[in-house]
């Protein structure tokens, strides 16, 4: 249909294939949208902050006039938070916005990124896009071979992108291996350190990412109001990087990528500790909820850093796409990971507690007629 127009890189690119939309599901299986639980973008079930409801609601009434374009107020809050110069930060349309304005800045066409097995797909779509060249490293135990990343950057390698703690499959590098890691990096290679769900480590895992990036001039860290923050739907993200890439981040990005709603509310959310906090003990009390039944229902699953795990629900190629029809029948939304190259094994989100109870019915039934 589309063969004449464009480039042969674009034509190629499998579309991102995001997790249903209730609406959709309800519409698709003649459901209640009220009964329906989605558990498959990887969204905080508590969603928006209360406080930040309030800054929007405040913002709002100046929606009229464009939104500060240098996003100075939010910039300001995080330079305090992380204590960098507020001109260290790049302000993204979420941080998928972030990962492809780095890649736009620093890579051309031709050039290789590189990037591991089973990591966000973002990663193939910025590449992809560019039409610069893919080095897929193999991955260890479902996470990141740092080794072998190391090991395969080559002479026209310009761009490295690490997910810590990973998605789709949650897991985990130490601050000791990435800093390692981050030493034997050629100086002229970016790395981007994608922390979309940092906020969900606990103690004993949390590094300092942002005190790397003053040692490190070629480091740049993404992150997220998406996940922990609750605040997906407005699309925040930004990155921490010296000035001489966050200098380029901004050539490319577009003037007013970040709205005056998602700018006020991603604010009020930095200083919502108590959500924060709150939010990160209910995901691993969800995490514990699931990891025992799996464990009774002898289900392989990696064991996962985010606030997500990927579940083992068969054995051969179709068993992904199998059970999630099952459970979409039962009006429960998680995401086939086929597309990952993980047709055997289901994302699924870490919901509520009674959301994570329903999951765990409906998943017991969808296997025992599977099994028959
Ligand atoms: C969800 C996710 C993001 C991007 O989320 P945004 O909503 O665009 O900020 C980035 N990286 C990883 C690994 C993710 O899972």
């Amino acid at each position: 249909m589309s063969k004449n127009f464009g480039p042969e890189y674009v034509r190629a690119i499998a579309p991102y294939q995001a997790g249903k939309p209730i609406s959709e599901v309800a519409r698709e299986f003649g459901l209640d949208e009220a009964s329906i639980v989605k558990l498959a973008s990887n969204e905080n079930p508590y969603g928006v902050p209360e406080s930040a409801k309030t800054a929007m609601a405040a913002a709002a009434a100046d929606l009229g006039r464009y939104p500060d374009a240098n996003g100075f107020e939010l910039k300001a809050a995080l330079s305090e938070r992380y204590d960098v110069p507020a001109d260290w930060i790049t302000l993204g349309n979420g941080s998928n916005d972030i990962l492809e304005i780095a890649a736009h800045a620093f890579v051309e066409k031709g050039q290789a990124i590189v990037y591991s097995q089973y990591s966000f797909a973002v990663y193939a779509l910025a590449t992809q896009g560019l039409g610069a060249r893919a080095i897929v490293v193999p991955a260890k135990d479902y996470g990141h071979d740092l080794d072998a990343m190391a090991a395969a950057i080559d002479a026209d390698t310009r761009l490295v992108f690490i997910a810590n703690p990973n998605n789709p499959t949650g897991t985990f590098i130490g601050a000791a291996e990435i800093e390692a890691f981050l030493k034997k990096v050629p100086a002229n290679v970016v790395v981007v350190l994608d922390e979309a769900y940092n906020e969900y480590l606990s103690p004993e895992n949390q590094y300092e990412s942002a005190a790397w990036v003053k040692q490190y001039p070629n480091l740049l860290v993404s992150r997220t109001f998406s996940k922990a923050y609750g605040l997906a739907g407005l699309r925040v993200g930004f990155a921490i990087a010296q000035p001489a890439l966050t200098d380029l981040m901004n050539r490319i990005r577009q003037p007013f990528n970040v709205n005056s709603l998602a700018q006020a509310a991603a604010i009020a959310a930095l200083n919502d500790k108590d959500f924060l906090e709150q939010g990160a003990r209910n995901n691993a009390a969800g995490y514990q909820q699931f990891v025992e039944a799996f464990q009774q229902m002898g289900l392989e699953y990696v064991p996962s850093f985010g606030n997500f795990v990927l579940v083992k629900v068969g054995k051969d190629l179709a068993a992904g796409a199998r059970v999630n029809l099952a459970l979409l029948k039962q009006g429960v939304i998680v995401r086939p990971v086929g597309n990952y190259g993980l047709p055997e094994w289901l994302r699924i989100s870490i919901g509520l507690p009674q959301e994570n109870a329903i999951l765990i019915s409906a998943l017991q039934k969808a296997l025992a007629s599977d099994r028959e």
